[in-house]
């Protein structure tokens, strides 16, 4: 699945060149010249990365990043700072803004998509290209297809969503809300059953390799993949 990458800068031409850049990489940009406007589509939805240049107009994007920094809804959200010069880039890395990584501009576009791809290794896996090797599964997010050894595992998006962030995740309990947030998107109203629902379908389709076992019920707490089952 192509990672959403939320751009805000003010500068059309390098708002642009922004976008270019992450379309090459295989995402899918969004723009905002403004932190207010960045919010209102912050509101709507959670990209899975934060461009964010540091000079805007009005709020100021270190300023927003320490705001989203702390919102319980957007604390954990993957930032990349934009600086325009050296020193701010210094002022920038002493100030605990809570960025994830900064870039200089004028960058390079295979620098800049080389540190997306590390800050979204690091903070969303599953939002990578990666492929994800676990238990006897492998799991090819470029052409979405799930092996156990040599036999395919036909899945429906949801649940190959839904495995793919448990096997990104793994031997971590992840709540039935969280799932939600993470595979359906925080705004929309799915009731929880829903995901008892795909757990189900995703169990069935792992059956007849034998490896159904992965995906475990925490009793009271949710589900979570163990690739030791
Ligand atoms: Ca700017």
């Amino acid at each position: 699945m192509p990672a959403t990458v939320l751009i805000v800068e003010d500068e059309p031409a390098i708002q642009e060149l922004l976008a270019l850049t992450v379309r090459q990489a295989g995402h899918q940009p969004r723009l905002a010249d403004s932190a207010e406007q960045a919010l209102g589509l912050l509101r709507e939805a959670l990209p899975d990365l934060l461009l964010l240049d540091w000079m805007l107009p009005g709020q100021s994007g270190v300023e927003l990043a320490r705001r989203l920094r702390a919102d319980r809804r957007t604390r954990e959200l993957p930032i990349i700072m934009l600086t325009a010069r050296a020193d701010e880039h210094d002022k920038l890395a002493g100030l605990e803004t809570g960025a994830d990584d900064y870039v200089t501009k004028p960058f390079s576009p295979r620098e800049l998509n080389a540190r997306i791809k590390a800050v979204l290794r690091r903070r969303a896996p599953e939002a990578t290209d990666d492929v994800v090797d676990l238990g006897g599964l492998r799991l090819d997010p470029a052409s979405h297809r799930v092996h156990a050894g040599a036999a395919e595992v036909p899945l429906g998006p949801t649940e190959f969503r839904l495995l793919h962030y448990l096997m990104t995740h793994p031997e971590r309990v992840h709540s039935r809300v969280q799932l939600l947030d993470q595979i359906w998107g925080d705004h929309v109203f799915v009731e929880e059953r829903t995901v008892d629902v795909h757990i189900r379908r995703l169990r069935k389709a792992l059956e007849p390799s034998g490896l159904d076992g992965h995906v475990q019920t925490v009793r009271g707490s949710g589900y979570r993949f163990s690739a030791t089952a």
